[in-house]
């Protein structure tokens, strides 16, 4: 075995780059013999106190390095600290495959995935600026509503009792209740249980039975819907049988009290769906959408109510709490303006408290995490990034750069997973890791200050010193695709035509729009485009790229023929799993008051199959073997025409190097969205739009990639893609830039056009930067 030697500048003295009030050099982490997933014996040294970039393709071992190894190791360490008994309830952590990790710090692990999940957290909760709010209103708030829990929509105090502190209720869909077309003889009520019987003749007693619904008079709808102003008029209802005085209730009401107020989980399968084909759910009419109780929101400081506060961009309540002048408020206001200027710092000014953390991006979840870090007062902590620069553009990276500085001039040990070069330039020190990916990764091929990685020889080193200038000749299109008059969340009446039979990238700063603009109305407005967003895949732990690819049957079958047995055998789902585990490599334990514990199965140490299982071969290797082969790997070993093709798509998308039988659930968002868009290379004529496809990565990745899209646009498609990256920019035919900044002061088109024309634009951010890369 060789040792990846580390490159002598990381002895010692920390690199150049730093901004040097940072405490005296502390030992540097030290590794040595690492072997987690690809990594080939990896010793290294990792200076303390600087920001310490991680480069290397997708696949070169990146994630095996900082998250494998180092991350995993400091959590386990950090775990055997405490007496036994307090271990025997934390998760347990395995110690990574490495000889020695030496010197490291507790680590904070900062990564895309959500933040907490559920439709009661919010940015205001999620970053504790909320409950500050909350003590401000019942100190100063006229007529104050009680001590704080009585402003918050997660206590029975302050939720607003008709949606318990939800918002959001679910209502009767006029739309799909009603054919404004018909009459109420005529089948104008679309809810099955309404049609005719009782009921129906008690509505057609006091209405015109005969009449279509769509000229009902305004007050007609009010007696339809929730009965006549008394709503207690007696009806005689005529029936087959007789007359009956019955109280006349609304079709509304009628409804609200029958099915939505009941648990329609008892109900007959046919009545559930029946509901839920006329149910939307709307905004609370009680509460308006503020969650919160009356005596809540009759409090205001200043004229207005917490609720009123949280619905602000982040940028505008910085100035209003700026303002307060109070001696029991003041102190607060100022701490809550100041952790609001740290999210304004990191760019998400243009958020509101009141947005649920659901609804934000890999991005945004990531920067919110960061910044709940900022304010801490911890020090000597190491913080692991993974690429922050997700869903920024060049302009906001800046902003980035200035945080990871922050933390480290804090005393604090920064490690980030990343690929935009102008994070790369602020690293004290860079560990590129390659050459390539997967077998042929897992080397350390350059540590050291970031301009010898520049100077040096490594694939990233090469691609840092790249100027790739403007594509030649744009394509022509075919045709447009409107949208007119879009309004949602904070577009500015934005109407637009989409080319298509070509690459059209839409760019602009966090928060201007494009999501909105192009996965939301345009997205929505053709319902066969194929979408390749931010949740790509749903992955379950059961799901591997050989099953969402399609190729476990033809392989399990291929085990079955040369064997004589059942295919099932080869199944880690069914007849051939791992009894100790049920086939899932890891057993969870659950804990009642904490995170669940998930350990690697012990019995088939994490292969899933059964050990009987293992007895059969396939021109000399067991399934677990090959659901251990890379992609790459297993295209020389299964040839198998329907397999193989399968194969060669996950390559071309650049996945090469994926186990076949890692978890889906283990990806990154970009490796989420590559895999879902191997599935449809081979289409013809469709319409795909695409999020960030450059998530996580590399630049000499971006050329496959663009490659890729190349050819999906020569194959007769029309490809929309959300970007930042440069070098996509430059390879588009069309561009539709929004801004200027981000919220409400985003949400305008301030280009469409060529890249040859953005680079002369005046007023685009985006071309503003183009400009610079291209000098
Ligand atoms: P990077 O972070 O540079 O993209 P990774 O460290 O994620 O690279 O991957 C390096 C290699 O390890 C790849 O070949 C990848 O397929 C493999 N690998 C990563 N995660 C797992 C896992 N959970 N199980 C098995 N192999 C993995
Ligand atoms: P971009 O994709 O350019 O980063 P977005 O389309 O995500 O921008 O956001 C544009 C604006 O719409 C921002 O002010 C954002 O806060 C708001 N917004 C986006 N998604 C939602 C949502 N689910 N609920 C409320 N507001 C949203
Ligand atoms: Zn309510
Ligand atoms: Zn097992």
């Amino acid at each position: 075995m060789t040792r990846s030697a580390p490159s002598p500048d990381t002895e010692g003295s920390p690199s150049g780059g730093a901004s040097t009030d940072a405490p005296a050099a502390a030992p540097p982490i030290v590794i040595r013999g690492a072997r987690v997933h690809n990594l080939k014996d990896v010793s290294v040294e990792i200076p303390k106190n600087r920001i310490v970039v991680f480069t290397g393709v997708s696949g070169s071992g990146k994630s095996s390095l900082v998250f494998g190894t180092v991350a995993q190791e400091a959590q386990r360490q950090l775990n055997d600290t405490y007496p036994a008994f307090v271990r025997g309830f934390l998760p347990k952590y395995e110690k990574p495959e490495a000889d020695h990790v030496d010197n490291l710090s507790a680590a904070i692990v900062v990564d895309q995935k959500p933040v907490g999940g559920n439709s009661r957290s919010t940015v205001g909760t999620a970053t504790d600026i909320h409950p500050q709010l909350r003590v401000l209103f019942s100190r100063m708030g006229e007529p104050s509503a009680g001590m704080s829990s009585a402003y918050s929509f997660n206590t029975p105090a302050g939720a607003c009792p008709e949606c318990q502190g939800l918002g959001r209720k679910v209502e009767l869909d006029p739309d799909t209740f009603f054919d404004l077309s018909r009459s109420l003889n005529d089948g104008g009520v679309r809810f099955r249980p309404f049609e005719g019987g009782i009921a129906g003749s008690m509505w057609t007693a006091v209405l015109d039975g005969d009449k279509p619904l769509g000229e009902f008079t305004e007050e007609e709808w009010h007696t339809l819907l929730h009965g006549g102003r008394d709503k207690t008029l007696k009806v005689p209802v005529e029936t087959g049988s007789g007359t009956y005085n019955m109280t006349y209730e609304g079709i509304a009401d009628r409804f609200e009290r029958l099915y939505l107020k009941r648990d329609i989980s008892g109900m007959s399968k046919r009545s559930r769906e029946a509901v839920q084909a006329v149910i939307r759910e709307g905004r609370c009419p009680a509460c308006d959408g503020a969650r919160l109780a009356p005596a809540a929101l009759a409090s205001r400081i200043d004229g207005r109510n917490i609720a009123n506060w949280t619905a602000m961009e982040l940028d505008d309540l910085i100035g209003v709490l700026e303002g307060i002048d109070h001696p029991q408020g003041t102190p607060i206001a100022r701490s809550a303006a100041a952790a609001l200027r740290r999210l304004s710092d990191i760019g998400l000014g243009y958020l509101s408290l009141d947005r649920e953390t659901t609804t934000l991006s890999g991005g945004e979840a990531q920067r919110l995490k960061m910044v709940r870090y900022l304010g801490s007062s911890l020090v000597g902590m190491t913080y692991v990034f993974d690429e922050p620069s997700t869903g920024l553009h060049p302009h906001d990276v800046g902003r980035l750069n200035r945080l990871l500085k922050a933390l480290r001039d804090r005393g604090n040990t920064v490690l980030v997973v990343e690929h935009d070069r102008d994070v790369i330039a602020i690293a004290d020190h860079v560990i590129d890791m390659g050459p390539l990916a997967g077998a042929n990764g897992g080397q350390v091929v350059y540590a050291g200050p970031p301009e010898g990685l520049r100077a040096g020889d490594t694939l990233t080193g090469r691609c840092l010193r790249r100027t790739t200038g403007l594509k030649e000749a744009v394509r022509e299109p075919r045709g447009w695709l409107r949208v007119d008059n879009a309004r949602r969340h904070n577009l500015k009446d934005v109407s637009v035509a989409v080319p298509t039979g070509v690459l059209t990238v839409f760019t602009g700063v966090a928060g201007s729009g494009k999501s909105t603009l192009v996965t939301d109305v345009f997205a929505a407005a053709h319902p066969d485009a194929v979408l390749i967003g931010q949740q790509a895949i749903t992955a379950s732990s059961r799901s591997t790229p050989a099953s969402f690819l399609g190729i476990m049957d033809p392989l399990r079958k291929s085990f079955a023929d040369a064997n004589r047995v059942d295919p099932g055998m080869f199944s880690f789902n069914s007849k051939g799993a791992c009894s100790a585990c049920g086939g899932r490599g890891e057993i969870t334990a659950e804990m009642s008051f904490m995170d669940p514990v998930t350990m690697v199965c012990e019995a088939c140490e994490g292969r899933r199959y059964d050990t009987s299982v293992l007895a059969y071969r396939l021109r000399g290797r067991t399934i677990a073997e090959v659901m251990a082969m890379t992609a790459e790997e297993a295209a020389g070993f299964l040839t198998e025409p329907r397999i193989a093709a399968q194969l060669r798509q996950l390559i071309e998308v650049g996945l090469g190097y994926l186990t076949l039988g890692q978890e889906l659930s283990s990806l990154s968002g970009g490796e989420r969205r590559r895999l879902k868009l191997a599935t449809h290379l081979t289409k013809r004529g469709g319409l795909y739009i695409i999020d960030e496809p450059t998530n996580g990565l590399h630049m000499a990745d971006v050329d496959t990639l663009l490659a890729l899209l190349d050819r999906l646009v020569d194959a007769r498609n029309t490809v929309v893609v959300i970007e930042h990256d440069l070098d996509v920019v430059k390879h588009a035919d069309w561009v539709i830039d929004l801004g200027p900044h981000g919220g409400k002061d985003g949400g305008r088109i301030m280009f469409e056009g060529t890249p040859h024309d953005l680079v002369k634009d005046e007023h685009s951010l985006t071309a503003r930067h183009l400009r610079a890369d291209l000098a």
